[in-house]
């Protein structure tokens, strides 16, 4: 399937891309060599956001007329900062979070439904060590971290716990379920156990007063045209 492919490609860059760009998140020795100065480590970009699984760069704003606030348009986060002690790092967890509660709401209603299933109710946690589970219930808990991960896995996460309404297992007959609704189900998961760390890592913002006046915008902190529309 065509799918399948632009799969494996999609997440080959992404891993690439991420391992040359985030040495730290895999691991002890990325870290390592990077405080080394290791030729192949570089250190990771300055206040950028993991989401969907992209890199997106975090664009930081003092506005002291606006609450703050955090708007995507599709290529950067833009966080409106109402004074320079509000935390980036809250307000950027705190827009994943809502996001997640809107996309993985209406993706598990989604999926529910091509699968045949019904669920009771479904969580949105900041699980720490645990990606998404299903209780006797049918209550489905998901960390909303999983918007961190491609679409591609994201789906795979939802079939995974409804397949589980269905067997509460990991037997044969269940994975035979999942691969019928996500035939590449085996890529999503290496993806899952390659990258648990980047997903699982805190968001890292830090903003810097513009040099010269503190407190005054200059031109290197204005708000670009786009984001005035996204606001
Ligand atoms: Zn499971």
């Amino acid at each position: 399937m065509a799918d399948t492919q632009t799969t494996i490609s999609d997440v080959k860059l992404f891993l690439e891309r991420l391992k040359k760009d985030l040495p730290e998140i895999f691991g002890k020795d990325a870290t390592k060599a990077a405080k080394e100065g290791e030729p192949n480590a570089q250190p990771a970009p300055e206040n950028t956001v993991l989401f969907n699984g992209d890199l997106f760069p975090a664009q930081m704003y003092l506005t002291p007329d606006q609450e703050p606030g955090v708007a995507f348009d599709g290529k950067a986060f833009h966080v409106y900062l109402q004074t320079a002690q509000d935390d980036p790092c809250t307000l950027v967890t705190d827009w994943l979070k809502n996001n997640a509660q809107e996309t993985l709401t209406k993706k598990t209603a989604d999926w529910a439904q091509k699968m045949g299933v019904e669920f009771n109710q479904i969580f949105i946690k900041d699980q720490r060590t645990l990606w998404a589970s299903c209780s006797g219930k049918k209550n489905l808990n998901f960390s909303y971290r999983i918007v961190k991960m491609p679409p591609a896995v994201q789906d795979y996460l939802m079939v995974h716990e409804l397949g589980h309404l269905t067997y509460m297992n990991h037997g044969a007959e269940y994975w035979a379920l999942v691969a019928q609704f996500c035939p590449d189900y085996k890529i999503h998961r290496r993806w899952l156990n390659e990258n648990r760390d980047a997903i699982f890592a805190d968001v890292q913002l830090t903003y810097t007063p513009p040099q010269g006046q503190p407190g005054s915008t200059t031109s290197e902190t204005q708000p670009p045209e786009t984001s005035q529309e996204t606001k």
